[in-house]
């Protein structure tokens, strides 16, 4: 069986095809400015040199065109039809409250994504306009939706209620929902497989550190905290965004910054994390080497990012009354050793001890904990792609 994996964004569409007959990558991709001049589709067929296509592309049917040509090219190509194609999943960041796994997507499913697409302005309408592209371009195919809040939807009451009046709730949604759950779901399983353990008998916390961040409390196999919120902006501090903040600050940058409520929140999405914060960069690599050459803005920014990161490993293992495992993920996660011993170097006090030749490891999935260590410490590389597709041929299997 093979499965197309989209990932659409408002000028993006990011592509797998997957051969789930030994689940290995046949071809991956990604257009770029979709709707804008300059558009153009980078193809790397697995065993093969990347190659760029420059071609307009209106809209995302133009892309998906442009995809099923380099699937398909005599020369580049690595299927002889898009008749192989036997099914397409799509990530899909926010199902709300609807959805808490997986699905077939039907007019049903669509009119409930249209539903909660104010809750992800800038997610949700690229993802429909992919679904709709695919409908277009490829009728016959089957589609399936996999959300990015899914695997949070298992919060209890108490972890995904804000204190705020319940009509606030009831009225329009306002809750925790949670995202990177596709990400947390698949780390927080390849670490109970590592461990030779099953997912029930564990209490894990998974931490997604990438330009975006969330941490995650994973007990028995079932998300039962998380970090991000109601949006992606709750939580830890970020490449651009300010993670948790009082709520109050916002009013007060209105009015002393002159900006609209949206200007506000913009400067908490855009301009704050460890850029705003080191007025150096997003990038953690930039952040680390500058705080190295001793620039005590970058290091303030790492200390504020690193602490809060392990505030919420600390908060995590109380929500679960214990933790067998710390997992590491995503850009920094899975690259930068520093990171994780500075996380760790908080975390003695559960008995978790590093083993420094361990964590210096690059590159695939290990545990960097002593034998010893109470707490298993794991760098597992995140690997979204392969659970929508997963799930995607369980639903058309
Ligand atoms: P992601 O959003 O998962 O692609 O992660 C991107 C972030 O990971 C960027 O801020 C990168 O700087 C960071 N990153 C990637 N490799 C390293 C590394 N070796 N050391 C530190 N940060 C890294």
């Amino acid at each position: 069986m093979k499965i197309l994996v989209l990932n659409c964004g408002s000028s993006s569409l990011k592509y797998q095809l997957i051969d789930m007959d030994g689940e290995n990558v046949l071809a991956k991709g990604l257009c770029e400015r979709i709707g804008i001049e300059g558009s153009n589709l980078a193809h790397s067929p697995a065993g093969g040199a990347k190659h760029t296509v420059v071609s307009p592309m209106e809209d995302h049917s133009d892309a998906i065109r442009l995809v099923m040509d380099a699937l398909t090219d005599p020369e580049r190509g690595v299927i002889a039809s898009t008749g192989e194609i036997d099914a397409i999943g799509h990530r899909v960041v926010h199902g709300g409250e609807a959805f808490a796994g997986s699905v077939a997507i039907t007019d049903e499913v669509i009119k409930a994504i249209e539903d909660v697409s104010g809750l992800a302005p800038l997610h949700n309408p690229p993802n429909l306009t992919g679904i709709a592209a695919c409908k277009a371009v490829m009728p016959n195919v089957p589609q399936a939706a996999v959300f990015d809040t899914a695997f949070h939807q298992s919060l209890p009451e108490k972890a995904y209620l804000y204190a705020i009046p319940y009509e606030l709730y009831e009225k329009y949604k306002i809750r925790r929902y949670g995202f990177h759950g596709t990400s947390h779901r698949y780390v927080s399983e390849r670490a109970a497989a590592m461990l030779g353990k099953d997912a029930k008998d564990l209490k894990i916390i998974t931490c997604h550190l990438g330009n975006g961040g969330s941490v995650a409390a994973v007990d028995g196999g079932r998300s039962v905290d998380t970090s991000m919120g109601f949006t992606p902006l709750e939580g830890l501090a970020m490449g651009t965004r300010s993670g948790d903040i009082d709520a109050a600050v916002i009013p007060y940058i209105m009015d002393k910054e002159g900006v609209s409520a949206g200007g506000a929140v913009s400067i908490l999405n855009k301009k704050s994390g460890v850029l705003g914060l080191s007025g150096v960069s997003s990038d953690f690599r930039d952040i680390e080497s500058a705080a190295d050459g001793g620039n005590a803005r970058a290091r303030a920014a790492l200390d504020v990012f690193l602490y809060r990161v392990a505030k919420y490993v600390g908060a995590y293992a109380a929500a679960m009354n214990g933790v067998d495992a710390v997992v590491f993920t995503a850009g920094l996660g899975e690259n930068s050793a520093q990171t994780r011993k500075a996380v760790c170097s908080y975390l003695g006090f559960l008995g978790l001890t590093v083993d420094d030749e361990r964590n210096a490891q690059r590159g695939g999935e290990f545990v960097f904990s002593t034998d010893g260590s109470k707490v298993a410490a794991l760098t597992i590389p995140t690997n979204e792609e392969i659970v929508i597709a997963r799930d995607t041929a369980e639903l058309f299997a």
